[in-house]
């Protein structure tokens, strides 16, 4: 089990609560925020290890939020993965140009979301 802490970015309650309840029961500590003020105070009081970053939220959307993280000291070197139901290469590609480090497509695949975040984890503790 694993007992690094994820902040979880989104607007959305049924898919806040489906990714929460997968990253819980796998033994991370999850956070969550519904917009850009709210995950700017838990980044800076928590300094999540990872964060999932809608890309459509209200108000400061996911990209411009991601380029802002990548700026800060307390979020520069956290790994960041875009979740969005805009799944075009085109995207993809906006996405990893905005400083996040992987893409996953809505809806959310059960699998696919704990598997990408135990990857990159563990790429991340090798690295170090
Ligand atoms: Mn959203």
């Amino acid at each position: 089990m694993s007992h690094e802490k994820v902040l979880i970015v989104e607007d959305n309650k049924l898919n806040l609560r489906l990714m929460d309840f997968i990253l819980k029961s796998r033994g991370y500590q999850v956070l969550s925020a519904a917009d850009a003020d709210e995950c700017l105070g838990l980044c800076k009081s928590q300094k999540p290890d990872l964060i999932l970053m809608d890309l459509q939220l209200p108000g400061v959307d996911g990209l411009s939020l991601t380029r802002h993280l990548r700026e800060l000291p307390e979020t520069s070197g956290a790994i960041i993965i875009a979740v969005t139901a805009k799944a075009m290469k085109m995207d993809r590609e906006r996405a990893l140009e905005a400083g996040c480090d992987a893409y996953l497509a809505k809806p959310i695949d059960t699998r696919k979301l704990p598997e990408t975040i135990e990857e990159l984890l563990d790429r991340k503790k090798a690295r170090n």
